[in-house]
């Protein structure tokens, strides 16, 4: 059996309970080096064998898994954050049905969570934005035409964008073009949840030159909209004059 299991997005105590278990008890552990805590894989059982995907292609991976699967042995893949957000575990999945390997999916944290976390912010604030645009910019791996930045900032929503840290030249001028004006309330956040994150404010316009004056080039989202502003309707949720499936109006 392999168990697919999201790591969280680096505080070694924000994995799941579940995801916790399954690493106690695996044979063998997959990780992904480049953005997995390596502190997790002290939750590994003593001869647990382990190995690091940043340095394997997809048929590396896929042969060790099928090497455990003859001796019966129960594999972890390991991925940064949620598995289902840029974790290329479909294609993994894909060649694991073809061979008739059971495997499961344990979610994680993803960093997208943790970032938000870092600066104690809420993505959907009322009257400024209920939508979460999560993408990246094109760079060596291509994003769809159809969903360029710039026609997704058109929407002015809330934009969490991953793997561009270092794009941020093309990220911020797509965003202007797609219509962010320059004062856009703009966020980074380097290495979410782990003991060396970071996080600076800045906006849309001085997005680049905030990144360069911090040195952050990697492992970073950014976090572009009006809820990292001051204005937003308080939630009808709450208050006293709605009435809900659960509470009568009071006023
Ligand atoms: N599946 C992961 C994303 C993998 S893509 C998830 O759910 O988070 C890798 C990208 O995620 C990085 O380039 C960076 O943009 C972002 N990332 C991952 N961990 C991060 C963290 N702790 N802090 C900030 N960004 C992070």
């Amino acid at each position: 059996m392999i168990h697919f299991v999201g790591a969280g997005p680096g505080g070694v105590d924000l994995i799941t309970v579940r995801g916790q278990r399954l690493l106690q008890e695996a044979d063998c552990i997959i990780f992904a080096g480049s953005l997995v805590n390596p502190a997790l894989l002290d939750m590994a059982k003593e001869g647990c064998i382990i190995h690091d995907s940043a340095k394997m292609t997809l048929e590396e991976v896929i042969d060790v898994m099928v090497e455990m699967e003859s001796q019966n042995k129960t594999t972890v893949r390991l991925h940064t954050g949620d598995p289902c957000l840029y974790g290329a575990i479909r294609e993994q999945m894909d060649v694991l049905d073809e061979k008739g390997i059971a495997y499961d999916d344990t979610p994680g944290v993803s960093s997208f969570c943790g970032a938000a976390a870092a600066i104690n912010a809420e993505y959907t604030l009322p009257d400024v934005s209920q939508s979460v645009i999560i993408t990246r910019m094109a760079g060596r791996t291509p994003v769809p035409e159809k969903e360029n930045m710039k026609s997704l900032a058109a929407h002015q929503a809330t934009m969490v964008i991953f793997l561009s840290s270092s794009l941020l030249d093309d990220v911020q001028k797509e965003l202007l073009e797609g219509g962010y004006p320059e004062d856009t309330p703009a966020a980074i956040v380097y290495k979410a949840t782990w003991p060396d994150e970071k996080s600076v404010r800045c906006t849309v316009g001085t997005l680049a030159e905030t990144a360069r004056k911090e040195n952050i080039t990697r492992t970073a989202l950014i976090m572009v909209g009006g809820f990292l502003g001051t204005k937003y309707d308080r939630s009808k949720l709450y208050d006293p004059s709605f009435t809900t499936g659960y509470r009568e109006a009071t006023k």
